[in-house]
């Protein structure tokens, strides 16, 4: 059964805050931690009191808020085991398959690395909930900072087999700029053709593109979509493995 309220918050630009709420405990986590007064702010507009920050992964834009949030709050802060030695205030490490609790809600950590070495992602299948980071983005992924194609491919294919309907909250709102790219690799992709005119539309409206839907990802992500013949025969590799053509998409948005 559903327990938690989301609230998800722009920061720093394009980086989003989000808070997870169990109104029936009282106990409220943060995903990342890019801006510690942006966050307190979030905190105070919710009244909510914060007991937890997940983290996702080391960069700077996930972890600046951390330490002041802590002073602040004296919240607990859990993330990747293997990322451990690059987070300060890190007081609990977790790797795939280990649960972590929101008040009575519980999520699961699923490895995702390829962003960064350590990557994790957290999954709350009773609340039809994904918070992704930066392993994937509406419309396109990560860049592989720390990790090959093959590495990320079997990262987003965890993510992929998610429930269609689970709602997916990432770490930026690049989704614009995504769509754009995304088109020259699929340009007949009538669902993405959608997204893209929808997208474009709230983006002059300060309207998030975030959360998305593992549903409308498989339908319009060419990260994700390396099986569509189209594509294939877009990129001239017709068969070739999907972590290869994976890579191959990921290797021109690079250069785009
Ligand atoms: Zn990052
Ligand atoms: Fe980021």
């Amino acid at each position: 059964m559903a327990r938690l309220e989301i609230y998800q918050f722009p920061m720093r630009g394009d980086n989003y805050g989000v808070l997870l709420h169990d109104a029936e405990t009282g106990a409220t986590a943060a995903i990342d931690a890019p801006d510690a007064d942006e966050l307190l702010a979030a905190l105070r507009k919710t009244g909510w009191t914060l007991n937890d920050i997940l983290i996702t992964h080391h960069h700077f834009d996930h972890t600046a808020g951390i330490e002041a949030v802590k002073r602040k709050t004296g919240c607990t802060v859990t993330g990747p085991a293997s990322e451990a030695g690059l987070i300060r205030g890190l007081d609990v490490e977790v790797k795939e398959g280990e649960t972590v609790e929101v008040g009575g809600a519980k999520g699961t950590v699923i490895e995702t690395p390829g962003h960064t070495r350590g990557h994790v992602s957290y999954f709350f299948p009773d609340d039809g909930a994904a918070f992704v980071g930066d392993t994937m983005f509406s419309v396109g992924c990560g860049k592989l900072l720390e990790g090959d194609a093959p590495t990320m491919w079997s990262s987003l294919s965890k993510l992929a087999a998610l429930p269609p309907e689970t709602s997916v909250y990432c770490g930026h709102e690049y989704t614009n700029a995504n769509c754009r790219f995304a088109l020259t690799i699929e340009p007949e992709n009538e669902a993405l053709r959608a997204r893209a005119t929808e997208v474009a539309t709230n983006a002059k409206n300060g309207v998030p593109s975030l959360p998305t839907t593992i549903g409308q990802e498989l339908a319009t992500n060419p990260f994700l979509r390396a099986a569509s013949p189209a594509i294939q025969k877009q990129l001239g590799m017709e068969g070739r493995p999907h972590e290869e053509i994976f890579g191959e998409v990921r290797r021109r948005k690079d250069a785009f």
